[in-house]
């Protein structure tokens, strides 16, 4: 919980009200192991607060997005899921055979960055990216 008074404290102090829905869909946030996706959220929260509806899911979510609170990430096949800025730079690589998620940590692709800077002039923002392939036990 120590982790989810972080968002909120930085949301309170940019001006956002801490309504309980926030504070609920923080928590779903903040708490989940893994990349949680909106409809999770919306289920998790409206177990204990039957008023909340999905589009205000979608709403918070794309606010924490905008703040930097919260990373996106397309886990493919329409599948959209987060997690907090304080899980720190990530990368997954996934699987489409099998759907396993490895994660990799950011450093992996500086050398792309490196080269895209280099060859490009573009500085390129690689922040949480989902790379689809085969994993290990699908390539036999
Ligand atoms: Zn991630
Ligand atoms: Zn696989």
């Amino acid at each position: 919980m120590e982790r989810s008074r972080d968002i909120a404290g930085k949301l309170s102090r940019q001006g956002y009200r801490l309504t309980p829905q926030r504070v609920m869909i923080l928590d779903a946030i903040e708490n989940s192991d893994n990349h949680i996706s909106a409809e999770e959220i919306y289920s998790q929260v409206v177990a204990t607060y039957p008023k909340i509806n999905i589009s205000t899911v979608y709403r918070t979510l794309e606010l924490l997005k905008q703040l930097g609170l919260i990373y996106e990430i397309d886990l493919g096949e329409g599948r959209i899921g987060y997690h907090p800025e304080s899980r720190g730079h990530h990368h997954h690589l996934i699987c489409r055979n099998c759907g396993a998620v490895i994660d990799v940590g950011e450093s992996v692709l500086f050398p792309i960055q490196a080269i895209l800077l280099q060859a490009f002039e573009f500085r390129a923002d690689l922040r949480h990216l989902a790379i689809f392939g085969l994993c290990k036990n699908c390539q036999k």
